[in-house]
């Protein structure tokens, strides 16, 4: 769907740099050290001087300190090459995100303290980067659904462009999703190396979106990430068309996790005034919306890595809600839900006329 931007001014310009993520160590087990795209990424890293160690063995081990803040901090600073199991090559769905889910990588290098993968992944939070992915790319057209575009997100367990500078896999996987038809590819990220994706000949099929917040949230809770003004120019780059030096991409904001901090109303008011000022051309682009939400084990966990959190877990102030499977989340009550969901609805309207809200939730 096509908008039209008021003429106001860029924010392209003079945006802070965001320090890329370099781990302090880096292991590859003999397994990835046999795939090709394995080998790839080792040369990648060495190059960078970051040192290396081959494992004799598959298994990732070592990683665990005196306690969960010294397992976490070891884990954070590591760089795994592994292959994905077996297992990853059966997708599951993923909705309201997308048809599928399937991974290049687990773990993150950004520290949030409301972080999606908090109870999500099992033992120490490493970064596992995939050494299989030509594997994992060629399985993925199997669950192309017929008669349909079937869309595959690839960033529910890891940020894939925080990353990307020691892997190359992001690139490779929106190559490949380019040369395919009837599939596309979703990812999502808080970082913003973007230039060495806007050439890539993506042919329309690759949604990349930026995960926005307030100032206040982006700084105080979203250690390691880019900053806001830095996202905001990333997505402006990522929309330009190709002939104005952009990558001519759909686009997407996913607005997450929204918080109704004090002033809650003036600051997303700011964020979204200047998103339209990034976006001050005609461009696709569409919405996601999340609200924030945790469980047991999430809070659990949450509250061992980062002990003096900023976020609010009380329960007591939430709404208790249970999945198909019987888990529980917490989620804000009715009543300010509908709030937040009334608020977001009516300025997108105002900011962004013609560009769909995917979803709420
Ligand atoms: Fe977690 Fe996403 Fe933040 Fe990474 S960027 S720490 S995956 S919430």
């Amino acid at each position: 769907m096509e908008i039209a931007f008021n003429k106001k001014p860029s924010t392209a310009t003079n945006q802070p740099k965001t320090k890329l993520w370099m781990p302090k160590q880096v292991l590859i087990t003999p397994a990835a050290l046999d795939e090709p795209w394995g080998q790839q990424i080792y040369e990648r890293v060495k190059a960078l001087g970051l040192p290396v160690q081959e494992l004799k063995q598959n298994r990732i081990t070592g990683l665990r300190g005196e306690d969960e803040r010294e397992t976490y901090r070891k884990a954070k600073s590591t760089l795994a090459i592994v292959t994905a199991p077996a297992s990853a090559l059966r997708l599951q769905p993923i909705p309201p995100s997308a048809d599928y889910q399937f991974h290049l990588a687990e773990g993150c290098p950004a520290h949030c303290q409301y972080c999606y993968l908090a109870g999500s992944l099992q033992g120490p939070p490493v970064i596992r980067a995939f050494a299989n992915l030509p594997t994992i790319l060629e399985n993925l057209p199997k669950y192309k659904q017929a008669g349909q575009v079937t869309t595959f997100e690839a960033s529910c367990y890891t940020d894939p462009l925080g990353i990307e500078h020691l892997t190359g896999s992001l690139a490779e996987t929106i190559r490949f999703f380019g040369e395919q038809e009837g599939m596309h590819l979703r990812w999502v990220t808080k970082f913003d190396q973007v230039d060495n994706l806007l050439q890539l000949p993506h042919n329309g099929n690759t949604q990349p979106r930026i995960s926005i917040n307030t100032d206040f949230i982006a700084k105080r809770v979203e250690g390691g990430t880019s900053f806001l003004k830095a996202r905001l120019a990333a997505i402006r780059k990522l929309a330009l068309p190709k002939a104005a030096g952009g990558g001519g991409y759909k686009v997407g904001l996913v607005i997450a996790p929204i918080m109704p901090l004090p002033d809650w109303e003036e600051q997303y008011t700011d964020l979204l005034d200047r998103l339209e000022q990034a976006l001050d051309f005609e461009c696709e682009v569409t919405f996601e919306l999340i609200s924030h939400r945790f469980t047991p084990g999430s809070k659990a966990i949450l509250q061992e890595w980062y002990p003096n959190t900023q976020v609010n877990f009380d329960e007591s102030s939430r709404s208790l809600k249970f999945n198909k499977f019987g888990g529980k989340k917490y989620v804000y009550p009715p009543v300010t839900m509908n709030m937040l969901r009334s608020f977001f609805y009516s300025e997108l309207k105002t900011h962004f006329p013609n560009a769909p809200i995917k979803y709420w939730t």
